[in-house]
């Protein structure tokens, strides 16, 4: 190992590090155990978790845990090498079977995350002619699927169907329109009606990443390309694409994170599968995280959420953090959410309900959120 190479790299990582710390901008990891209820324990202290995004606590139900097992033991811990290198799981059609009949577009494709789905799918759907018009909300990995596809990229004002018209008139070859279902930091939903009728109108074409609907609130989708995951409401992992079937079947030649990336562990797409059981035979999961949600905001008069996500915009980072560590101090996880996450000036605490939660947890936390704010 080269000597004045590591040296000079630790110089420009602690320097950048310093500068983030400055700003209170620099993240850390807390060594956290999850368990059932929503329980989490820090530091040898038990508290309830309202940051995870398990919204239905699939992620420990005894079928999903015994269906991972189960395959682990059947198939192996891993996958061994892409799926089109060494021969593709059952199990990967089995899920993308059932995703495509869930959403109720001809096909489906799993991806190894949500975040690689939209890097692959993105690109693949547009290129450097053409045009994508994005909401400015929209997470990450959409704005990095949209840079990477080298398309004109126009962000418009978060859910302003009339930006979105205005800003798809542009004369392109294939024009995208990309929004989130339920927002993930802001919790509210697009007017996905309204924005599917300016596609038509436009001859574009409407993806939208629904990572915080599925399985908490059945959206009536009109979007012909559905990316999301399963690590939120599935408890589990990986991502997906569901849309038309030619377009599903280009992305395993074309999708760059599908053809070089490794395929999903057999224990994972075991557990997804085994979790869209539930999810689908137990509607009242869902249901109940939204009533849990709706629970929180009426005690403390914030408007009520499409889904199971609950913002709390405090505006600087520094009181955002603080509201955290004293609700941690009273026993409940909530992280603060702070740019670049989220735009300057907006840095919250983002609350999200599960159906694992008790309503007396809910209770003791509307009391603790009020200590906090005092
Ligand atoms: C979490 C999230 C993703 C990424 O999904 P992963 O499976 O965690 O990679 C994508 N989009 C949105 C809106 C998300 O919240």
């Amino acid at each position: 190992m080269s000597k004045s190479q590591t040296e000079a790299i630790e110089a420009f990582a602690s320097a950048r590090l310093d500068r983030l710390e400055g700003d209170g901008l620099r993240r850390r990891l807390h060594p956290t155990v999850r368990s059932e209820g929503g329980v989490a324990t820090r530091d040898g202290r038990a508290m309830i978790s309202f940051c995870d995004n398990d919204y239905l606590g699939l992620s420990q139900h005894p079928k999903v845990k015994a269906a991972a097992a189960e395959a682990a033991q059947r198939y192996g811990a891993g996958a061994g090498a892409a799926r089109l290198v060494s021969g593709d799981c059952p199990l990967n059609e089995d899920l993308e079977a059932r995703l495509a009949k869930h959403k109720h577009t001809a096909a489906g494709r799993v991806f190894g995350s949500g975040y690689l789905a939209s890097i692959g799918t993105i690109p693949v759907l547009a290129g450097p002619d053409d045009l994508i018009v994005i909401d400015e909300l929209a997470h990450a990995c959409l704005n990095t699927g949209a840079r990477l596809s080298g398309a004109a990229v126009i962000r418009f004002r978060h859910n302003d169907v009339d930006a979105a018209i205005s800003a798809l008139q542009q004369p392109h070859r294939r024009k995208l329109l990309i929004t989130e279902t339920i927002f993930s930091m802001d919790g509210d939903l697009a007017p996905l009606a309204d924005l599917s009728a300016a596609c038509d109108d436009a001859g574009a074409w409407l993806v939208t990443d629904d990572a915080h609907g599925f399985g908490v609130i059945d959206i009536q989708n009109p979007a012909p390309v559905q990316i999301g995951t399963l690590s939120k409401a599935a408890g589990a992992y990986g991502g997906y694409v569901c849309g038309p079937a030619s377009l599903i079947d280009l992305l395993v030649s074309r999708a760059r994170s599908f053809v070089y990336a490794t395929g999903l562990p057999p224990p994972t797409l075991a557990a997804a599968l085994a979790a869209m059981d539930i999810m689908e035979a137990e509607p009242e999961r869902g249901a109940r995280s939204r009533q849990l949600a709706h629970l929180f905001c009426k005690a403390l008069n914030l408007p009520a959420p499409p889904a199971a996500i609950v913002p709390l915009v405090l505006g600087e980072v520094d009181k955002a953090m603080a509201a955290s560590r004293r609700l941690e101090a009273a026993g409940f996880l909530v992280s603060a959410i702070r740019p670049p996450t989220v735009p300057v000036g907006t840095a919250r605490l983002r609350f999200t309900f599960s159906a694992a939660h008790q309503e007396a947890d809910v209770v003791r936390l509307v009391e603790a959120v009020r200590d906090a704010l005092r």
